[in-house]
């Protein structure tokens, strides 16, 4: 039975790739990794109605399980090459696994990402992605670069993924069935299930970025982390976070810069730079694809000041999405 359900797996995410010496069917996977490289490993458990709606189709889950582990490889300015999957199924469901490898197959195509290997195994729906991916040795983006003075950048828009997440608790709390769907609420909604790993993004701010980290638990939180790894502080200015039309147009601008500020699960990077490279690294973004936004700067001292309009502090309820913190 379990046999088969690797199969499908193994059917579905067949990726060639000339550095996997041997791939799924032995005890371990045998890969070769290029001479001047280091070796950049990551892990990321998504636990059903902790990390994802219960309700979450299938094909989501597989893309997102991936997508969450290709974000902290972007993060490090890394290429991602291989994966290992430890799923945990509550029943030997064909179904489900088939549909699920098909949205993890959809993802891992899109950057070449091969399959190794994985385990399977009974018990509540989680699962566990392990992402390998290689960095020119030395120059691997890390969390511990910033400088005072520098620009603060976060990629893309913020609080969209959050934003879908409450419309789906609200329109749950109603009753099923009842959820409106309006053309924000879909890009919304693809935004919490389909995020899209800034892989390329990544591999521009090599080089030029002082600091790196994706946001998973909301930018206060993550942008806190590279503070703390740096030893600085920040100020953001609130009128300067990117908001997506579509959330602006499911919320009050209350409710965006909260959702922006703490919500989580944007899976967009935040940088720092050199003031004097801003127009740099916005060039190099732009070739990759990608757009950012200055949305603050670095400064002595410690933790993250939310300013508005005038310069004055802006408070804010929550310090991003901690668990276990209730
Ligand atoms: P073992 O008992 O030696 O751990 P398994 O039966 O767990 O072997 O796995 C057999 C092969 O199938 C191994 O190569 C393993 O990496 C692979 N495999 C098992 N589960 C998965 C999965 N969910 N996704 C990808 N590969 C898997
Ligand atoms: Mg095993």
């Amino acid at each position: 039975m379990e046999f088969d359900l690797i199969d499908a797996i193994r059917a579905r995410v067949a990726i060639a790739r000339d550095d996997v010496t041997l791939g799924i069917g032995d005890d371990a996977a045998l890969t070769h990794l290029a001479p001047g490289r280091q070796l950049v490993a990551c892990v990321d458990t998504l636990v059903a109605g902790v990390h994802f709606p219960r309700d979450t189709a299938p094909e989501d889950i597989g893309w997102k399980s991936l997508a969450v582990n290709l974000s902290d490889l972007a993060a490090m300015g890394a290429v991602p090459t291989w994966a290992l999957l430890a799923l945990t199924l509550p029943e030997a469901d064909a179904l489900f696994v088939e549909s699920f490898a098909a949205g993890f197959s959809a993802l891992a195509r899109a950057h070449e990402v091969a399959l190794i290997g994985g385990d399977t195994t009974q018990g509540p729906l989680s699962i566990t992605v392990t992402a390998l991916g290689m960095v020119p040795a030395g120059e691997a983006l890390t969390r511990a670069g910033a400088r005072v003075d520098d620009a603060v950048f976060v990629t893309g828009t913020l609080g969209d993924a959050a934003g879908a997440l409450r419309l789906h608790q609200e329109a749950g709390s109603r009753g099923h069935g009842t959820e409106v769907q309006r053309p924000s609420t879909t890009i919304l909604s693809s935004r919490l299930n389909r995020p899209e790993p800034r892989i390329a993004a990544g591999l521009a701010l090599r080089g030029i970025a002082n600091a790196c980290i994706d946001i998973s638990d909301g930018l206060l939180a993550d942008l806190g982390h590279v503070c703390t790894a740096s030893g600085v502080g920040a100020e953001l200015e609130v009128e300067a976070l990117p908001i997506s039309p579509a959330l602006a147009a499911a919320f009050d601008p209350a409710a965006c810069r909260e959702l922006a500020l703490a919500g989580g699960d944007d899976y967009e990077l935040c940088f720092t730079v050199a003031r004097a490279r801003e127009a740099e690294v916005q060039a190099a973004l732009a070739r990759a694809g990608c757009h950012a936004t200055r949305i603050g700067r670095i400064v002595a001292g410690s933790g993250v000041r939310v300013l508005g309009a005038h310069g004055s502090e802006v408070v804010t309820p929550q310090a991003g999405w901690e668990h276990f913190s209730q």
